[in-house]
């Protein structure tokens, strides 16, 4: 089925299209650029000179490397839900709060209505499909996830709030699609976080999509999906981003009791691990979904996002994918 709208909109994509969620790793230049930039040691123009040098670098590796659905990398952003309060009128800093591991970020507080004035990531998409004939995502940050992950003291509760994020992300989405963005990943990781709270993250997907024409992904992780499958098959995407590789493809239990409908971009390398699998161990992962799932709705790329990890663990996880999907597909 989502086949079909893959070829309507353009993409003749391989059985097991291979793809990344999201983030990879800032190169060292990058990294001293963005610290000299805090230190008012060089200016905005110069910093995203080293932004557009990781961008192309990231673009040139997943090219060779032979993906074939390709990301920007996420070279500007700090955080996947900071950088969004920064571009967006109604939001101020607040103070530093631990995420994962040792990783501190700004949480945003929302502190007036919320609007959309100008396109985000638009100029960044552009940029990296300039030097690619690949298919490059849209990547956005969902509603419910921005939502979560910020305070909020105007909208009178989270479902308001979440809704009101919807309507902006939705613009967002139409300045990609008329740009010429076909595939478009609104990333949702807070999605299993509040199993009641399900309904409000499909009704806030469903401003972000309804009617408009993309492929939509969204990407969760670590989350106790039991909780919310198969009611989470609702939302109204073509195809559910998941980490299955370090909760032992624990999923695929779900699966068996539920059908999975949509497309799956099955993770099948463990993003928080420094070990770089074997094409074995991927290809055994795969077959495994194989018994459950049927080859035509299966994409393959790591867990998560690989920001944490380092260029050469990113690269060495990429290759071995793309080297089990070579396999499987003959
Ligand atoms: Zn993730």
């Amino acid at each position: 089925m989502s086949r079909e709208k893959l070829l309507q909109l353009g993409l003749d994509l391989p059985l097991f299209p291979v793809t990344a969620v999201g983030s990879f790793p800032k190169p060292d230049y990058l990294l001293q650029g963005r610290s000299d930039f805090r230190k008012h040691k060089i200016t905005a123009d110069q910093l995203h000179k080293l932004e557009e040098r990781a961008t192309t670098f990231w673009i040139e590796q997943q090219e060779e490397l032979g993906l074939d659905v390709l990301v920007d990398g996420e070279m500007y952003r700090g955080d996947m839900v900071a950088y969004f309060a920064e571009n967006l009128p109604g939001f101020e800093q607040g103070g530093l709060v631990r995420s994962y591991g040792n990783r501190y970020y700004h949480k945003p507080i929302i502190t007036g209505a919320v609007e959309w004035t100008r396109p985000m990531t638009v100029d960044w998409w552009k940029f990296a499909q300039n030097l690619t004939q690949k298919p490059v995502k849209g990547m956005l940050t969902g509603p419910y996830t921005i939502m979560d992950w910020s305070f909020n003291e105007h909208y009178p509760d989270r479902r308001a709030t979440c809704l009101a994020l919807a309507w902006v992300i939705r613009r967002e989405v139409e300045a990609l699609i008329e740009a010429g963005c076909k595939i478009i990943q609104v990333d949702e990781p807070a999605m299993s976080v509040r199993p009641e709270e399900l309904p409000v993250l499909i009704e806030g997907l469903q401003a972000v999509t309804q009617g408009l024409s993309a492929y939509f992904i969204t990407h969760a992780c670590y989350g106790a999906f039991e909780h919310i499958y198969p009611d989470m098959l609702k939302a109204p995407v073509d195809n559910f981003d998941l980490e299955m590789s370090n909760s032992d493809l624990d999923m695929l239990d779900l699966f068996r009791k539920n059908p999975f409908t949509k497309d799956i971009s099955f993770g099948v390398t463990d993003s928080h691990s420094h070990k770089i699998e074997d094409v074995a161990t991927v290809r055994r992962r795969v077959e495994q979904a194989l018994t459950v799932l049927p080859k035509e709705q299966i994409w393959l790329d790591p867990d998560c996002g690989l920001k944490t990890r380092s260029v050469e663990e990113s690269i060495g996880k990429l290759r071995v994918i793309v080297e089990a999907a070579k396999s499987l597909r003959s």
